[in-house]
């Protein structure tokens, strides 16, 4: 018999449990989990590449650090660890997303700019804060039961800024298509500051910096003289990476670095890129209350677990005209099956094969 693996509770299991229960069933307790939505693979490579980015500003500083330390190497790394839907038309391809990473990263950090000696790491049992798993077990026998891996947290980054006084404060990424501010993280990062408080490094700081998934419209000019005809957007308007604009200029002669395209190069660099919101109000109480609220809902998942698949009803939206379409299930759940047909369809549907992704990561200028 091999080892069982901790069953941890999350902050994502318990979004997706208040989501929709049917779904959280299908995925969170009974593990039917298809390839990743090929959606969340930008985001994913990006957050992994910043991580290396800093672990490298860490390491250069003498500190031990775990994991990858340059972009290139997090972003083969985390395809590797993966498996994502089939690629579809009209939708980026690993590759193209790989190159997006990378342009999103450069900027991520060159923004940041690490070298300023702004931000101190913070070290906890030998290693820098960065990505690191954090486990809390639960005060409670009856969810411990269930989840007798505890409470499972991973963060992006603790760091001391010195800025604000070099207090603790806690960073989250977030890459979107807006970059509007919004606190709807507030529980999550309240969360994540009641973990950390409860190993003793209570941040009192809590930061989202949310990285555009895009980079600046092509000048039209350039865009029309392309040799192969091809649009310069990797796969839509508004999607013009630093590397496919290089490239297009060496195509057909132009000087990237000519007065003409200055505009355009500081957009993709810069302008409406990378937008930090800062909240406060958040304390320890109030922390702790959400932790509350999560254990709640982490002994609601054990007790459907123990009732079985026909106590975690569906999205109610699925039965109000409109279908829910909003889970990979939804076709059949569409079909208005109870949860513990979505369960056995779902078992019959899932044939999870790796996908071979080739990737060109050489022409980045990023180590
Ligand atoms: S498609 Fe069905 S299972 Fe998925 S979230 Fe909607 S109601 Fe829930």
């Amino acid at each position: 018999m091999t080892d069982k693996k901790p069953n941890s509770y999350s902050y994502s299991k318990g979004d997706k449990w208040r989501g929709c229960q049917a779904e959280s069933y299908v995925d969170a307790i009974e593990g039917l989990r298809g390839p990743r939505p090929i959606q969340v693979r930008l985001g994913t490579l990006t957050h992994a590449a910043v991580a290396a980015g800093i672990r490298a500003y860490c390491a250069g500083l003498g500190h031990e650090v775990d994991g990858p330390t340059t972009a290139r190497a997090a972003i083969r790394e985390s395809l590797d660890e993966d498996t994502y839907a089939e690629d579809r038309p009209g939708k980026r391809t690993a590759e193209e997303d790989a190159e997006l990473a990378l342009e999103l990263t450069e900027r991520t950090l060159r923004l940041l700019n690490l070298e300023s000696g702004r931000f101190e790491p913070v070290i906890y049992e030998g290693r820098p804060m960065i990505e690191r798993k954090i486990r809390l077990p639960i005060d409670d026998a009856e969810v411990m039961e269930y989840f007798d891996g505890g409470f499972v947290f991973v963060m992006d980054w603790l760091t001391r800024d010195r800025e604000y006084g070099n207090r603790l404060a806690l960073v989250d990424w977030k890459v979107s298509a807006h970059v509007a501010q919004d606190f709807q993280l507030d529980t999550q990062l309240g969360l994540y500051q009641h973990a950390l408080g409860q190993i003793g490094l209570w941040p009192e700081l809590a930061w989202q910096y949310r990285i555009r998934d895009r980079a600046a419209q092509i000048p039209g000019q350039l865009k029309k003289r392309r040799s192969d005809g091809r649009s310069l957007s990797i796969s839509g308007p508004g999607l013009t990476t630093e590397g496919v604009f290089r490239r297009t200029c060496a195509e057909v002669g132009d000087n990237p670095d000519g007065p003409e395209y200055a505009e355009f190069l500081d957009n993709v660099r810069t302008k409406n890129t990378l937008y930090r919101v800062v909240f406060g109000g958040i304390d320890r109480s109030r922390a702790a209350a959400l932790f509350a609220d999560a254990v709640e809902t982490a002994r609601q998942m054990a007790r459907a677990a123990k009732a079985g698949p026909s106590s975690a009803p569906r999205n109610i939206r699925s039965f109000n005209g409109s279908p829910c379409t909003r889970c990979s299930l939804y076709s059949d759940c569409m079909g208005a099956l109870g949860t513990a047909d979505l369960v056995k369809r779902t078992r019959e549907r899932l044939q999870g094969k790796p996908q071979l992704i080739e990737l060109v990561l050489e022409e980045s200028d990023l180590p």
